[in-house]
């Protein structure tokens, strides 16, 4: 018998089907363009939910983190410190801008950058005479990094931090959103996400006026004339109307989805945690997860590959941890700051399926095929 495919993660619609409502009132009102209602009250509600100034609809995340990145004026030769455990999209608007990426190891504690890695980087770089210009930290999986101290280091160097919260929308850091404990925080809204608008990404800051800099740079940059001109580059970054109307109605079942996740990732705990070689990733008592991606290590007989062609053989998607930037042959020529942590976590990492659309006994299939491969031992 040939079962279901049970995804990774997969686009979940609200059952009340407001995300049509939303559609359809830019259908009747024909706001079919990158302007329109849906594209300010998406701002409007993100940045009220997320408790920031002001936010700039965008086509994706990655958008988002090169419009942060230009608006801290990071340009030509420019360092920038990233974490490395973390998906390439992260890294890639530096090049964009011709900076240089640092890639700064993992914190075993937090799976996200090392603060005692960052300072070191810092250190190294101010004594080479070439001060690094920002911080670009990921919240990886929905898990959040140890804030207190980044920010306490970035503010000491006096460093523009970015927070790349694709991953980790309603994350929670000592009653903080994420993305907004830094000067900017960008998120993402691609189909796997958490929540979703098919493609599309939000650029959030307490510095009102870069925020509007960012959506003249996102629409051309287009002067204030009645011919078109332009004093600078210019890029195609609006969110259309249509997909912020997505975006409006997904934010409404955020919260159940947190929850879902939640309960997928306990339900995981309870069942597979206390085998041998398993460790769930690490939750510590500071953070509110979304739970985006339940993650584990395993560092026993059962190897992460093992899980992940067992699943696959039963039409389930699970797949490894990111492979850090610092070991992509893109990346290879730049610098990392570190000792490994992150390599080992990818080494040892699974991330099990997380769907919100999962029903209970979905679960049940997925952990009895885990079972399975502890008993064959
Ligand atoms: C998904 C993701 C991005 C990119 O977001 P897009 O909207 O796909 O451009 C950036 N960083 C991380 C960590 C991500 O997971």
């Amino acid at each position: 018998m040939v079962h279901n495919k049970i995804h990774l993660a997969s686009p979940h619609m609200s059952d009340e089907g407001y995300e049509m409502q939303y559609i359809r009132e830019a259908f009747d009102t024909n706001w079919i363009a990158p302007l329109g209602n849906n594209v300010n009250e998406f701002e409007n509600e993100l940045a009220a939910m997320v408790n920031s100034k002001s936010a700039a609809a965008l086509t994706s995340g990655t958008a988002a983190i090169h419009l942060a990145l230009k608006a801290t004026g990071v340009a030509d030769g420019d360092i920038v410190l990233c974490s490395s455990l973390t998906f390439s999209a992260s890294a890639n608007p530096i090049i964009y801008q011709n900076a240089i990426p640092v890639f700064i190891d993992s914190d075993i504690e937090t799976w996200n950058l090392s603060p005692f890695a960052l300072e070191k980087a810092i250190k190294k770089y101010i004594r080479m005479g070439k001060k690094p210009k920002a911080v670009l930290i990921v919240h990886l999986y929905g898990l959040t990094a140890d804030m207190d101290k980044v920010i306490e280091i970035c503010q000491r160097y006096n460093i523009t931090l970015i927070e790349d919260a694709a991953e980790s929308l309603g994350a929670l850091y000592k009653g903080k959103h994420t993305g907004t404990l830094g000067n900017y925080g960008i998120f993402s809204f691609n189909g796997n996400k958490i929540i979703t608008t098919s493609g599309g990404g939000m650029l959030v800051s307490n510095y009102e006026e870069n925020i509007e800099k960012a959506k003249f740079w996102a629409t051309q940059s287009r002067d204030q004339a009645r011919h078109y001109q332009h004093s600078e580059l210019g890029f195609n970054y609006r969110m259309s109307n249509i997909v912020a109307g997505i975006g409006r109605g997904q934010l409404k079942v955020l919260d159940q989805r947190i929850k879902r996740k939640r309960e997928i990732f306990e339900f995981y705990r309870r069942e597979i945690g206390y085998f041998d070689g398993v460790e769930m990733m690490p939750v510590n008592d500071w953070n509110d997860p979304n739970y985006w991606l339940s993650c584990i290590t395993l560092n026993g007989k059962v190897r992460p590959l093992d899980v992940i062609i067992a699943l696959e053989k039963e039409n389930i998607e699970s797949r490894p941890v990111w492979k850090p930037m610092h070991m992509q042959p893109f990346f290879a020529g730049y610098d990392y700051i570190g000792e490994g942590v992150d390599e080992k976590i990818f080494d040892d990492g699974v991330c099990l399926p997380s769907d919100t659309k999962m029903s209970d006994s979905d679960l049940e299939r997925i952990v009895g095929v885990i079972k399975r491969l502890w008993e064959r031992r």
